[in-house]
């Protein structure tokens, strides 16, 4: 009997793994031109744009090629630019997938340390930003905003415009604040944290952005703005709690 539950056990986990190599790719559509992926619980965006597809953050080869396979057998246009929100491995790492020659591929400029060593496996940006940088061709509107580090040296946010809708890959969750999925150094930069969320609220306040899209798998795919301002008293208040400690400890 109890060989029967751990064979059972053991086969339920092993099927679970294989299915999920080779069909954890989701697709969801939140307008005709824009699509969330989903893979490995990482999730980027397609963005249908005239006669090509603008991909933003194409995770690895397998992902690539699975966007690929997407646009092919449903008639949308290939791939004719690339933005990477940061530079995290997990976000930037095409492989071999085979992509168009002339593809434009757009980075913030303090990505350029991470990205600029002629690694095989990912796409070398042909453009580099400072500030901002808006993309206006083929009639859709999507502005890229740099507001200093915070998860990671470069990691940026997108403005769909025709959807009035942000893309915030790290550090917001739909659910509301929290600490981020990985609090560690390397992922965060505690000192410039509130002036990022600062500039974020501003953003929305000026363009009257009331959702945002993140870069994770969650429950809810859209999240409310307000929540940046959440997030922002949430560091606030870990900042407040967290320096007489560090005072005490000098
Ligand atoms: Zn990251």
């Amino acid at each position: 009997m109890k060989k029967n539950i751990y064979t059972l056990l053991f086969s339920t986990l092993f099927f679970t793994s294989v299915s999920m190599a080779s069909s954890d790719f989701y697709v969801e559509e939140v307008s005709k031109n824009l699509i969330v992926f989903t893979q490995n619980d990482q999730q980027g965006l397609i963005i249908i744009n005239g006669n090509s597809s603008i991909v933003v953050d194409p995770m690895s080869q397998e992902t690539t090629k699975n966007i690929q396979n997407f646009l092919a057998t449903n008639d949308k246009p290939m791939i004719g630019h690339i933005i990477y929100s940061h530079s995290h491995w997990d976000r930037i790492s095409t492989g071999k997938a085979t992509l168009n020659k002339d593809i434009e591929v757009i980075a913030q400029q303090e990505c350029g340390m991470y990205l600029s060593n002629n690694n095989k496996d990912v796409l070398g940006p042909t453009i580099y930003f400072q500030d901002t940088f808006k993309i206006s061709d083929e009639g859709k509107e999507i502005d890229l905003y740099y507001y200093g580090p915070s998860h990671g040296e470069c990691m940026i946010v997108i403005h769909l415009v025709e959807e009035n809708l942000l893309f915030v890959p790290d550090l917001l969750h739909t659910k509301g604040a929290s600490f981020p999925r990985d609090p560690t150094l390397p992922y965060l930069r505690p000192s410039t944290l509130i002036n990022f969320f600062t500039e974020l609220e501003k953003l929305a306040e000026e363009k009257e952005i009331t959702s945002f899209i993140g870069g994770h798998k969650e429950n809810k795919l859209i999240g409310l703005t307000s929540i940046i301002a959440e997030q922002r008293i949430f560091w606030e208040l870990i900042q407040t709690t967290a320096s007489p400690i560090i005072i005490l400890s000098k």
